[in-house]
């Protein structure tokens, strides 16, 4: 279950695109072949558009040129600073990876893994010959299926493997007691990137739809069905999806977290869902003996129950062979890969082309195996003075972000003081983990891609299950080191850095502090601030669903938050949809508060000194830069619709715009007139 608030989202992996029939078919620039430098991700006064005036238009005056200069690359649905770290980053795990992969009887243990699954996902020829061959065992197991009482088995080894059916189980923290890792069962089994993609009734999702059936009906032909057995068979996927998704909650209901926290034993799971032989399937997935579970959205399995007697078991078997094949399309053979592509990443994401096969293999290498691939990263790009420059400059901001609380005008002692106690027990994470995962029980053969992606799959599986019952481990990371993001986790409370995000443009040792303040300064305010929004105040110190508000500072809260809705949502996203200011609010909130933060610091750094202005820019201007520089991007229309529906943080146009409008210290930096676009006459602040 997804509780970490992270900086910015890394969407669906197999990114597609909207086609043409929105995006007029302009040729996308080819993919790039060489990294960006450090050099060219640097800030350069030369991004700036300065046709457009700062107060009128800020992030179009700050990303203008780049965004001119700065097309989508045929092989990605958006291009921006985020993504040319992450191109950079892939360069550098290539490199490591073509030479692990070399036969060498000197290559450590960690190495030959990386190695070997690298190698054998390069090995296009061995995918080929393999053919459908690999994927026997699982097509058998489930044509094995004879009565619904066949399906706690059935569902339990595709789990196992990975294959997203039915439901989604796991382990996770205990909302109301932090410290203790327990099972969950949540809604999913969904092929879509949301519920409501299910239901909306608008042209462009019905078509979306269509879209999505069709994919599937080609897959079911790729496995050897004709065509009008294949459509049918899509048709049943489809119904079975709708039925599933109508018991789950969209994004936004999710967002509050007493939505998805349902503490139960487990006879009160099996008088929920009496027609599903839990028992069974807890014994099969191995999941350690436990008393009480988190059954995030009980109505989700309540219908889900009804469905198991009213869906035929056909129809259940052909919804299973379709996970199976849409699970695994990856690493079968590029006609799967490539149909796969169509869907997932030119008609929902609007990308052009497929990346190239080494970035597939350094992106799946890193996938299943991140935390071998980073330590190997790490050593390459990271030292000890990265870890020391950021844990200072996370204690500066930490100090504002006290200050901040303290002089707040708007909460009483009571409330400010227990905000103050949480502010002072997050702890911080930075770079990479103190103690790396252990894959030794993760067997990887060279020359076979597809069984080293399913026994990741077990091996994870079974990693999570192993988990229940347990104290959380709170030296667990989230992600691998090279990722470029930054995350704040309310059940942990802390705070986690990796190595991919702690370098230019976000902080470079070359530049001025004013632009370091408005880059890393910004996010860790941002990271900090999430632990005070609209989610992330309903945790307490130590990470428990647990209300520290006086009722009186909750409501001005709400109040405050209400108008960050209201004014988000005034924005529009792409052609007729706006920004969801309540899917955002979280993310626009810690934006905000961040922002604030970071600029407090900063003028303490200069302490009263001015310095002299750089390219022509004041301390004050260059801040409010270093901020827009990091959010500069292009987007395909179809990534911006995507995002709209499913991703918490706004565009990055109105996390530019959104936040400084707010500012009035942005309208003095650049003297704004007062009815400026910039200059909000309702300005909102929470922190
Ligand atoms: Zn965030």
């Amino acid at each position: 279950m997804q509780t970490i608030r992270t900086l910015t989202l890394v969407l669906l992996s197999a990114g597609t695109c909207l086609a043409q029939a929105t995006a007029p078919s302009t040729a996308a620039p080819p993919t790039k072949t060489t990294p960006p430098t450090q050099k060219n991700v640097r800030f350069s006064p030369d991004m700036l558009d300065k046709a457009v005036q700062p107060c009128d238009d800020f992030y179009t005056y700050a990303c203008g040129r780049w965004k001119e200069q700065n097309p989508i690359p045929a092989d990605r649905s958006s291009w921006g600073r985020f993504n040319e770290l992450g191109e950079r980053g892939e360069y550098i795990l290539k490199d490591i990876l073509e030479k692990t992969s070399a036969a060498n009887a000197h290559r450590t243990p960690i190495e030959q893994k990386i190695g070997d699954y690298y190698g054998s996902c390069m090995d296009e020829a061995a995918i080929e010959a393999q053919s459908l061959k690999p994927l026997q065992e699982d097509l058998e197991s489930i044509a094995r299926v004879k009565a619904l009482e066949d399906l706690p088995a059935e569902v339990a080894r595709l789990h196992r493997e990975g294959v997203n059916v039915l439901f989604a189980p796991g382990s996770g923290p205990d909302y109301k007691d932090a410290s203790r890792m327990i099972a969950q069962v949540g809604q999913g089994g969904m092929g879509l990137p949301e519920r409501d993609y299910y239901f909306r009734k608008d042209e462009k999702s019905e078509d979306l739809r269509k879209q999505y059936s069709a994919h599937v009906q080609k897959m079911f032909e790729l496995l050897g069905d004709a065509p009008e057995k294949a459509a049918e068979e899509a048709k049943s996927v489809l119904a079975v999806e709708t039925s599933l998704a109508s018991g789950a909650l969209n994004v936004v209901k999710r967002r509050t977290p007493e939505n998805i926290y349902h503490k139960m034993t487990r006879a009160e799971l099996a008088a929920l869902g009496p027609d599903f032989a839990w028992e069974k399937y807890f014994t099969d997935t191995e999941v350690p003996a436990f008393n009480s579970l988190n059954v995030s959205e009980p109505d989700f399995v309540k219908n889900m129950n009804g469905l198991l007697k009213s869906v035929s078991l056909a129809d259940w078997k052909t919804y299973f062979r379709w996970h199976v094949v849409h699970a695994d399309a990856t690493v079968l053979p590029k006609k799967f890969a490539d149909e796969n592509f169509e869907f997932f990443s030119k008609t929902l994401q609007g990308t052009k082309e497929q990346p190239p096969r080494w970035k597939r293999c350094v992106r799946a290498t890193n996938g299943d195996l991140g935390e071998a691939v980073g330590q190997k990263y790490v050593e390459v790009t990271f030292g000890a003075e990265g870890k020391e420059r950021t844990l200072k400059m996370v204690n500066t901001i930490e100090a504002e972000l006290r200050d901040d609380i303290k002089t707040l005008p708007w909460m009483t002692e009571v409330t400010k003081n227990r905000a103050l106690e949480k502010l002072a027990a997050i702890t911080n994470r930075i770079g990479y983990p103190d103690k790396w995962r252990d894959y030794t029980k993760f067997k990887v053969v060279r020359g076979d891609a597809f069984g080293n992606s399913q026994r990741a799959n077990v091996f994870e599986f079974a990693r999570e299950m192993r988990k229940v019952g347990q104290p959380v481990d709170k030296g667990e990371w989230p992600y691998p080191p090279p990722t470029v993001n930054a995350s704040y986790n309310p059940l942990q409370n802390n705070i986690t850095f990796p190595a991919g995000i702690l370098q230019p443009p976000f902080y470079d040792k070359l530049a001025d502090d004013a632009m370091n303040f408005g880059g890393i300064g910004a996010v860790v305010g941002h990271e900090l601030t999430h632990g005070f929004d609209d989610q992330g105040r309903q945790f307490d110190l130590d990470g428990n669903l647990n209300d520290w508000w006086k009722p009186a500072d909750a409501e001005e809260f709400k109040k405050r938050t209400k108008c960050v809705v209201d004014e988000y949502s005034g924005f529009t996203a792409v052609d007729d949809l706006k920004v969801n200011g309540e899917l955002t609010l979280g993310e626009n909130v810690a934006d905000n508060g961040g922002m604030r933060v970071a600029y407090m610091a900063l003028l303490q750094t200069l302490a009263g000194k001015d310095p002299a202005p750089i390219d022509g820019l004041t301390a004050q201007q260059r801040f409010f830069l270093g901020w827009a520089n990091v959010w500069c991007q292009n987007r395909t229309d179809a990534v911006s619709r995507l995002a709209a529906q499913t991703d918490p943080h706004s565009p990055g146009k109105f996390r530019v715009n959104g936040t400084v409008s707010n500012m009035p210290e942005f309208q003095e930096a650049f003297h704004c007139k007062a009815d400026a676009p910039m200059v909000r006459k309702d300005a909102c602040r929470v922190w």
